[in-house]
């Protein structure tokens, strides 16, 4: 599927939106989720346009996938004291994986122990 240029993260990255920035370099912007489910909620995107995790994977280049997965671990660091007992990175993808946002993205979330992966059947 086509990436949607329109989607809101893009306009974030082009700043035609606001967000709460966190971090950035040359291959991701970090930013608090405007609608926080744990204490520390912050979100990571690719700079480049996947639309997913197997886009970024297979479409990304070397450097960009390198440089994408140390800027989620900056972003660790950075949230330091506020996540010091641990915290959970998810990427969903697709319908079922419940994503809302056709821009790849790591939420990364903690601040208290966050209990069981999925929710209960
Ligand atoms: P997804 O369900 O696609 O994995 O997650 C998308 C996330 O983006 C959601 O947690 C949602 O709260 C967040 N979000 C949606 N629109 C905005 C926005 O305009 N600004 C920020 N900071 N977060 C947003």
């Amino acid at each position: 599927m086509a990436y949607d240029s329109n989607n809101i993260f893009a306009k974030i990255l082009r700043s035609e939106i606001p967000c709460e920035k966190i971090f950035e370099d040359d291959f991701a912007l970090a930013f608090h989720d405007i609608h926080p489910q744990a204490p520390v909620h912050a979100l990571v995107i690719p700079k480049g346009p996947y639309e997913n995790y197997a886009a970024f994977a297979a479409d990304a280049s070397d450097e960009e996938l390198i440089g994408f997965t140390r800027a989620v671990s900056e972003v660790v660091e950075m949230l330091g004291g506020s996540i010091k007992g641990g915290y959970r990175l998810i990427a969903n993808c697709g319908a079922h994986g419940g994503q809302e946002v056709p821009h790849y993205h790591v939420h990364i979330l903690g601040g208290k122990a966050l209990g069981r992966m999925v929710a209960d059947k």
